[in-house]
């Protein structure tokens, strides 16, 4: 079953892809949410970059995770910021802590709460959603067990 958006087509531009985050993307692709983690210290990073932030090194690995994680923080917009957002408020954006990538915090919606239904720490799993043929965004739905 396929989802409509949950933000209208073309309301936001796409992501700028770099060369750091190109794994991140092509991953999302296939439908993995995967995560930097440095390989001389085991740090995990995000949004990805050629450095450690701990360390300083430059080695690295891409980790699949799974997708499960809480809600850190969310908000509830109820007045468009751009005039193609206003069919969808109320919409919510939210700041996911990744379960197995300790520290990692992605910025994402959550596809299918009701706004009454969020809260920080609601256990949640990443989703896809294909923006174009290049880009698919990782969104989340509530873990529903
Ligand atoms: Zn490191």
């Amino acid at each position: 079953m396929t989802r409509p958006p949950y933000l209208p087509a073309g309301a936001l531009p796409p992501p700028a892809i770099t060369d750091d985050a190109r794994p991140f993307w092509e991953a999302c692709r296939r439908h993995q949410l995967t995560v930097q983690r440095c390989t001389g210290c085991g740090a995990f990073r995000h949004l990805p970059s050629p450095v450690c932030w701990r360390c300083r090194g430059f080695a690295h690995e891409w980790m699949v995770v799974s997708g499960r994680g809480t809600v850190f923080s969310y908000a509830i917009v109820h007045r468009a910021f751009l005039p193609e957002l206003a069919p969808a408020v109320p919409y919510n954006v939210v700041v996911v802590a990744l379960d197995d990538a300790p520290g990692v915090r992605l910025v994402s919606n959550l596809v299918d709460a009701d706004p009454s239904e969020l809260r920080i720490g609601l256990a949640v799993e990443v989703c896809f959603e294909e923006m174009s043929d290049e880009i698919t965004l990782p969104r989340f739905r509530v873990w529903r067990g």
